[in-house]
């Protein structure tokens, strides 16, 4: 049985809706505030593995997010260097018959939890905030204040408002972002037919993927060291991406001639956040990048998301107090979590490599270890998530 009866979830993002369907297909009432007037989800895509497909099917929306987006055939991942000399190929894991590897546009996740939490009558209030929060152990259930002037009373506040969540800044605010020195430069082009791969192109002290996320579109994505604080006017972005990713020729030099005004590109400061446990106090619990945001570079931070949702339903439905189930939705996530944001980091040091004796060494290294590299990777996500392990979904 579930032992909380209503939860209030602050920001609507991936951990946010993932984690609403979740609690109320246990039967959980729930409330959910999101600051943005209207879902408006920047440019872009996203991959979502196997693990996060795995906890997509869980709640319930596999099918619709299939049909949204792209399976990458065979879980292929082609490495180049930045001349377009090939590196080596990878393959990802298909657990379970899921696929390998998914793109998708976010605005596209986002329609189907959108529509998910639509079909299940869960309360949603955009353009809404929660007030100042209670202390989180101050009684049976928190009364909380919305910005919207309504009041309600939750068993459970969930902070699912990402990087620079408000409800960490009130419950741990020691907790803050570190920039990792990394940008991220993305945009969307048309997909030629056949080129269906995830590919990497490695330069020397850059990197540049391209990924397809629809049978029509497909993102580029390009990684590099920006200095701290760094702002560019987005009117710029286009041709600054342009400039930045200059050298690398094809497959991806067509994309990058097409970049002009008017051209979808977004470029982002990568942060962190590394939250020590419990992600939680009293009646307040951290998910999604609010606890651990990672940086991009194993495309792993919606997945992770979509993992704590899963979890956090279903800790929630055992026996115990609630203050044992926040507590072991924690301990069950952190590994992962941790994992994956230690793996990230190498990835993006490995890429940021500035000399061209280290770049040959890592391409050759790449070639040797790339799929042994990706085998353990997902091997030990997977363990992590293994029954009687404890710290995964599936656990
Ligand atoms: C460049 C880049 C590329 C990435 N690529 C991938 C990828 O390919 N695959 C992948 O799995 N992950 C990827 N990630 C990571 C992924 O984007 C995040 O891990 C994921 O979005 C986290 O979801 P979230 O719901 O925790 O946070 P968010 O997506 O940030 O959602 C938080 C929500 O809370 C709302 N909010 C904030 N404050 C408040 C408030 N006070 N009140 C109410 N609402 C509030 C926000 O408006 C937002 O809607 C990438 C990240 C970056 C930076």
């Amino acid at each position: 049985m579930p032992r909380i009866d209503h939860a209030l979830i602050v920001g609507a993002g991936i951990a946010g809706c993932s984690a609403a369907i979740a609690l109320a297909q246990q039967g959980i009432r729930v409330t959910m505030v999101e600051k943005q007037q209207a879902w408006k989800f920047q440019s872009s895509g996203l991959f979502i593995y196997s693990n996060g497909l795995r906890a997509l099917r869980d709640i319930g929306v596999l099918p619709e997010i299939l049909q949204a987006g792209f399976a990458v055939p065979g879980g292929r991942n082609a490495y180049f260097d930045h001349h377009g000399r090939p590196i080596v190929e990878t393959i990802y894991p298909s657990p379970e018959g899921l696929p390998a590897i998914v793109g998708i546009k976010r605005a596209e996740l986002h329609r189907v939890l959108a529509s998910r939490i639509d079909e299940l009558g869960i309360t949603l209030k955009l353009g809404t905030t929660a007030l100042r929060l209670p202390r989180p152990d101050a009684g049976e259930a928190l009364p909380v204040a919305l910005s919207d002037g309504s009041h309600g009373r939750f068993d459970l506040v969930i902070g699912a408002d990402g990087i620079r969540s408000q409800v960490r800044a009130e419950v741990f605010p020691a907790v803050t972002p570190v920039y990792s020195g990394f940008g991220v430069w993305r945009s969307v082009h048309d997909r030629p037919a056949g080129l269906d791969a995830k590919i990497m192109m490695m330069g020397i002290g850059k990197r540049l993927g391209i990924m397809p996320i629809s049978n029509e579109k497909l993102y580029l994505f390009g990684v590099m060291l920006e200095p701290e604080g760094s702002w560019y006017d987005p009117a710029a972005w286009p041709a600054l991406m342009r400039q930045r990713f200059a050298e690398f020729r094809e497959p991806a030099a067509r994309f990058l001639d097409q970049l002009g005004p008017g051209s979808e590109v977004l470029y982002t400061g990568v942060e962190e956040v590394i939250a020590p446990l419990p992600w939680h106090r009293g009646r307040v619990v951290l998910i999604g990048d609010a606890a651990h945001a990672s940086t991009p570079f194993m495309g792993q931070g919606g997945a992770m998301a979509l993992e704590d949702a899963v979890v956090l339903a279903k800790v929630l439905a055992g026996p115990g107090s609630l203050d044992d189930a926040l507590r072991e939705f924690g301990e069950r996530r952190a590994p992962a979590c941790k994992l994956v944001q230690d793996v990230s980091r190498q990835v993006g040091q490995a890429g940021a490599l500035e000399d061209a004796g280290s770049c040959e060494r890592r391409d050759l290294e790449l070639r040797r270890d790339g799929q042994s590299k990706v085998d353990s990777f997902f091997a030990a996500l997977a363990q992590l998530g293994a029954p009687g392990q404890g710290t995964g979904p599936d656990a």
